[in-house]
């Protein structure tokens, strides 16, 4: 059984996730999307709301599960039987980060492979941040996001907006 952690804010989930994750599920017996707790970024949704929105959008895939995990992400991959991790990579500024992460976690556990999955190259521009910008400022963030993640943010943001729609 090949098992594959996808960990990340998800604050919240973008169609350039999912496309990471729908890669992923193709490789991996299973794929557990964990949901990082993250002390120290203040989130727009909270864990519960993250894990709630990730679990939505992949439950037609019946190889992914969605979780939350706190501490040493090489701990979580440990305490799952996984074998490794993946990380999206969608330009050359996402590339210094990741490998530095990449090397620390092989330093702290190195039975554990960090691999990288490209998205589709029109999801490369797309980040949680950017979308919570658009939807921030009354963009239309629906070819960005599921239709679930899209309510949320509406809801979060703009809620007389939600509650017209
Ligand atoms: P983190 O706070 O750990 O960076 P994110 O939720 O922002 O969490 O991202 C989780 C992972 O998904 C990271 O590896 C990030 O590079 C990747 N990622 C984020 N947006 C995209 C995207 N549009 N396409 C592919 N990978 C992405």
């Amino acid at each position: 059984m090949r098992t594959v952690i996808y960990p990340g804010s998800f604050d919240p989930l973008t169609n350039g996730h999912l496309d990471v994750i729908q890669r992923a599920a193709k490789l991996f017996d299973r794929v557990i999307v964990a949901v990082a707790r993250n002390e120290s970024k203040v989130p727009l949704f909270s864990l519960e709301e993250r894990v709630s929105l990730v679990a939505g959008a992949v439950a037609h895939l019946p190889n992914v599960q969605t979780d939350a995990f706190g501490g040493l992400l090489v701990n979580y991959v440990e305490s799952q039987s996984a074998q490794a991790i993946v990380r999206g990579l969608r330009a050359v500024s996402d590339f210094e980060f990741e490998f530095q992460l990449a090397l620390m976690n092989r330093k702290l556990n190195e039975r554990i492979e960090t691999i990288f999955m490209m998205p589709k190259d029109t999801y490369t521009f797309l980040s949680s941040r950017i979308v919570k910008e658009i939807a921030r400022l009354g963009g239309n963030v629906s070819p960005f996001v599921p239709p679930a993640v899209e309510a949320a943010l509406r809801a979060r943001l703009n809620p007389s907006d939600a509650l017209s729609a």
